[in-house]
């Protein structure tokens, strides 16, 4: 069955909706693909639907084909799974929390390890019923306190969640290796542009958990990926080379010089006002932690504190930079005139600022700085590696390449969960010699409803959306101009004809001047456009114009009786991508 537009609820918008700031917000709206119902909750029009269910397939069949078999648990749960392992109390404010009649506790789950670590332990006895990995496709609720952009960030989302239950350790290494495979076989084929990137610090290898980054611009994560080797990482776990200045030899010390830099408190003005470079400063920020110690963290001028490494070299949960007065009380001198030398309380040293030469820091004093200054020689700190990897980085891994900046959104994310769920759960097995054990879990999540924003992140431009095939709406968005019988009969047979093949169609049957509908299949984005008008009609043709071609405002002209044939070839080898 053709869809015609005029019997499908396909609001187009010409206006940017004033809610709506991302690319992917503002064109699913304008395009007719979504509509917000409440605060982070969304009705999918048919449209959007369609987007959603072919991820959902390509999904489906991967996961399938890597040997994990589909459940589906509920989105209503008791709260005593989560009250087992503590995560009733964690999650805090983010759970949905609701009560039954009776007064029983309930929520709407966010995540499902706890039920599906309850299923298999219920069930699995013997390390011969090992390995198993089950997934489900299923609504998420997550009480986000700043519901944004769209359904890239929303309370009520659909989530592919995988679950893997292995005898031990090298066996879970081994499903979470199948997991990764199978994920990049599904961003291939949905057309993203990806990178899998190391998401922890690797404080158990580094293979232990990787997020599936879908590149573009407005991504709300920061990655750094090697020109060449693979190695890439979100920049919170990235492993962190020596800069292009740090392997400088110390050469001549000079003696401590104090200047006077008069009301200029930033590196990039008294850097201006000395003539030197902002990685010959030692620059010195103070930290508070939890317990309200303050830390100073000498770093280069250039660098900056990565706060999740800072925290962990510190041993505390989190690090905050201290208030103005803090600093003014612990240094004597204004912001911008810290620095290490006569600091009375604990200093920290990034590792790259511990070989500065004769290095620039302020001198605790408002309006002085120090030149000449040398760790170890003028002043003690306990060395760390708390800086944050930064583009021009020299890559850890390889020691060739070089980092680059990329922005990226979270679309997938696979962990080795080890024995935490399945200790606390007692989800144990017997193993080979009869003795008891717990069972190694996995864990694999993929932002289903998320990925259709993604895609939109990353394939638009201003005239709106340019689907890759594979999870286009549709394939072709059939144009036809005047309401003229030939022309109808044309396009039913040609219909008729691509269906045959095949290949969806989208009909605009509506009254429009051509105009309105061109722009409304730009917006829409559907990767063919057919135009059939009299004047293609009298030639016994049609347009054929591809919306996936970036430059592409030419159209050709082809005759209808080989359209079907040469539109069919074209959809067929872009779905077809060898994975
Ligand atoms: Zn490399």
């Amino acid at each position: 069955m053709v869809q015609r537009i005029t019997r499908a609820l396909v609001p187009t918008i010409k206006e940017t909706p004033a809610e709506a700031t991302n690319a992917s917000h503002i064109m699913l709206l304008r395009a007719g693909f979504i509509r917000q119902l409440g605060a982070g909750i969304y009705n999918f029009l048919p449209l959007g639907l369609r987007v959603l269910r072919k991820i959902e397939a390509i999904v489906r069949e991967e996961m399938n084909r890597s040997g994990a078999l589909e459940v589906l648990m509920p989105a209503l749960l008791p709260a005593d799974y989560f009250k087992e392992t503590g995560r009733w109390d964690l999650y805090g404010d983010t759970l949905f929390r609701l009560k039954d009649r009776k007064g029983g506790d309930y929520h709407l789950g966010p995540t499902h390890e706890e039920i599906i670590t309850d299923m298999v332990r219920r069930e699995v006895r013997s390390y011969r019923q090992l390995p198993l990995n089950h997934y489900q496709v299923q609504t998420k609720f997550r009480d986000e306190a700043r519901p944004r952009s769209g359904i890239l960030r929303c309370r009520e989302f659909t989530m592919k969640d995988a679950y893997s239950f292995d005898v031990d350790e090298a066996a879970a290494v081994k499903s979470y290796e199948t997991m990764r495979e199978a994920y990049r076989r599904i961003f291939t084929r949905a057309g993203l542009t990806f990178r899998i990137v190391q998401a922890d610090s690797g404080a158990i290898g580094g293979k232990t958990s990787a997020e599936f980054q879908i590149l573009a611009d407005s991504g709300e994560d920061a990655i750094v990926a090697c020109d060449n080797c693979d190695y890439a990482a979100n920049v919170e776990a990235a492993e962190v080379g020596d800069g292009p200045e740090s392997i400088d030899p110390r050469g001549t010390l000079f003696s401590i010089e104090e200047v006077h830099t008069p009301g200029k408190g930033g590196i990039t003005a008294v850097a201006e006002f000395l003539g030197v470079g902002a990685s010959q400063f030692i620059k010195s920020l103070l930290y508070t932690t939890p317990k309200k110690e303050l830390v100073m963290v000498c770093l280069r001028g250039n660098h900056e504190v990565n706060e999740v490494k800072l925290a962990a070299a510190l041993g505390v949960a989190e690090v905050h930079l201290a208030a103005e007065a803090d600093v003014v009380k612990a240094t004597g001198a204004k912001v911008g005139y810290a620095g290490p030398i006569g600091f009375k309380g604990r200093v920290v040293i990034d590792s790259s600022a511990t070989r500065v030469s004769n290095g620039v820091t302020g001198a605790n004093k408002t309006d002085y700085h120090l030149k000449g200054v040398n760790f170890g020689r003028d002043f003690q700190a306990e060395k760390v590696d708390v800086r944050a990897a930064s583009a021009g980085d020299r890559c850890p891994r390889c020691a060739t390449g070089h980092f680059k900046a990329y922005k990226g959104i979270e679309g997938g994310h696979i962990f080795i969960l080890g024995t935490h769920y399945s200790s606390k759960m007692r989800a144990v097995f017997l193993d080979e010699k009869g003795e008891e054990k717990p069972m190694v879990m996995g864990c694999y999540g993929i932002g289903v409803s998320r990925l259709v924003a993604s895609a939109v992140e990353q394939h638009s431009d201003a005239d709106g959306i340019r689907w890759p095939l594979a999870i286009a709406p549709y394939h072709v968005h059939l144009c036809t101009l005047g309401n003229d019988a030939a022309i109808n009969t044309a396009a039913e047979t040609l219909c008729q004809s691509l269906e045959a093949r095949g290949i969806e169609v989208l009909w605009d049957d509506r009254d429009e001047r051509p105009g309105v509908k061109f722009k409304d299949a730009d917006l829409i984005g559907i990767p063919y456009r057919v135009t059939i008008g009299a004047k293609t009609i009298a030639q016994n043709a049609c347009e054929l114009k591809a919306r996936t071609q970036r430059d592409s405002k030419a159209f050709e002209l082809i005759s209808l009786a080989d359209a079907p044939e040469r539109i069919a070839q074209a959809v067929h080898a872009a779905v077809r991508v060898e994975v």
